[in-house]
């Protein structure tokens, strides 16, 4: 194709996008990020975004990186080994591998490219082995970010074995592991999302630090959409489900309830990530996270830490919303994460009652096939710590009305 040939055909793909009901538009925001928004001159409840603890806009958030800006400029203009690396980049390492129970850290320029680095940075390399292979033990439901990062490690370390894993399914991966015993792996991965983000249900991870201990695997558990979240400290899903501090390796971002600007790490044993800070090509050759990002990443550790009364705030508005939609009579996938899934079926229903919603005051996204299996297409809800009860209500209120208008209940 030449050129023009190109961006024609970029334009009829574009169309039939558009024809399949799958294209993405972006709603424009008049406002601040934060429990309620402003959208075409009004002012809707915000029900679709990652701002669980509601520090996207929060003033002490802000308060911290106005400073940092002040103190430590704008940006670091090159990599960390190149030009120098500030105190508050080695404090947040610190920081950020405590609070997910781990003795370092190293931060990426998001979640999305430290799970890009983690398997190749590791498994690229012989460590004086000769002949050798590795496998990763991957959920079938992982993030996209996770799933490159293996294919990645897969284009370059071409000795490594993908064994994907049926979602949640720790008897299949039993299995897995024991047929794999006499293969000799050199080193073997569980990956796994902490809670996965489509239904907002948990990774069995009691099970899955057992079947790595009995295997001799290491456990990778990206906690993105936790971090900050679940637990009674908020440290993730680890903490939620009893295994605090025996996870190998945690990732995640500081992009959803930890600020919501951008950033992410990876946190484990001190000589893996002090490999890593040698051998993660985003690492090394892609700029950190700007100073004012660090210092609010680390203020909102502060606030978390000492004072969890935040994390209590976003359980109960939670649980709340939990009880109310069903109490409406809708359908949603029980749990205990702010993800909230209300299940409508098809997904015209779910892309109508997005839009009427947004025309009386919620702001809410749909998902669809192939995104979710088919005639499972859904409303998504994200609670915030920061949605007061009367914005909860004004938003159940609407649920109700457009639920009885579209023969939803
Ligand atoms: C959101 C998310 C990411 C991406 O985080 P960024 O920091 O925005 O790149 C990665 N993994 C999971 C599980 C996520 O939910």
């Amino acid at each position: 194709m030449r050129p023009q040939e190109l961006y024609d055909a970029l334009d009829r793909e574009l169309e039939s996008i558009k024809e399949q009901k799958t294209f993405k538009y972006e709603v424009p925001l008049e406002s601040q990020q934060g429990s309620e928004v402003i959208v075409g001159g009004r002012d809707v409840v915000m029900l679709a975004s990652n701002n669980y603890l509601g520090l996207s806009n929060h003033p002490r958030i802000k308060e911290a990186a106005r400073k940092a800006l002040d103190e430590w400029g704008y940006g670091l203009a090159s990599v960390r080994f190149l030009c120098g690396t500030e105190p508050i980049h080695i404090d947040l390492e610190r920081r950020i591998a405590e609070f997910v129970g781990c003795e370092a850290g190293i931060l990426h320029s998001s979640a999305f490219s430290a799970n890009e680095a983690f398997f190749a940075g590791l498994l690229a390399n012989d460590l004086g082995s000769t002949a050798y292979q590795d496998a990763i033990y991957s959920d079938q439901l992982n993030h996209a970010s996770i799933i490159d990062g293996i294919r990645l490690c897969r284009g370059i370390a071409k000795q490594t074995v993908s064994r994907p894993y049926p979602h949640s399914d720790t008897r299949r991966l039993a299995a897995m592991l024991e047929e794999d015993r006499d293969k000799s792996y050199r080193i073997k991965i569980i990956a796994t999302d902490g809670t996965f983000s489509m239904e907002g249900d948990l990774a069995p991870l009691p099970e899955l630090v057992r079947l790595a201990r009995e295997h001799g695997a290491l456990l990778m558990v990206d906690d993105s959409h936790s971090t900050g979240v679940l637990g009674k400290r908020g440290r993730g899903t680890h903490e939620e489900l009893g295994v605090f501090g025996q996870i190998d390796v945690m990732t995640g971002t500081f992009g959803k309830a930890l600020g919501g600007a951008c950033g992410g790490f990876i946190a484990g044993r001190k000589p893996l990530v002090e490999f890593l800070r040698q051998k993660s090509r985003p690492y090394t050759f892609s700029n950190t996270m700007p100073p004012m990002v660090v210092a609010g990443s680390i203020e909102a550790i502060n606030m978390i830490e000492t004072d969890p009364a935040i994390v209590d705030t976003l359980h109960g508005n939670t649980e709340y919303f939990r009880e109310q939609i069903v109490r409406l009579g809708f359908k949603i996938i029980k749990g205990l994460h702010p993800i909230v899934p209300v299940i409508l079926g098809e997904a015209a229903l779910a892309q109508d009652m997005s839009r009427e919603l947004l025309g009386e005051g919620v702001y809410i996204k749909g998902l669809w096939y192939p995104v979710v299996p088919k005639g499972e297409a859904r409303l998504r809800a994200q609670i915030s710590a920061a949605h007061t009860r009367e914005a909860l209500d004004r938003a159940l209120a609407a649920f109700d009305k457009v639920g009885k208008r579209l023969d939803v209940i």
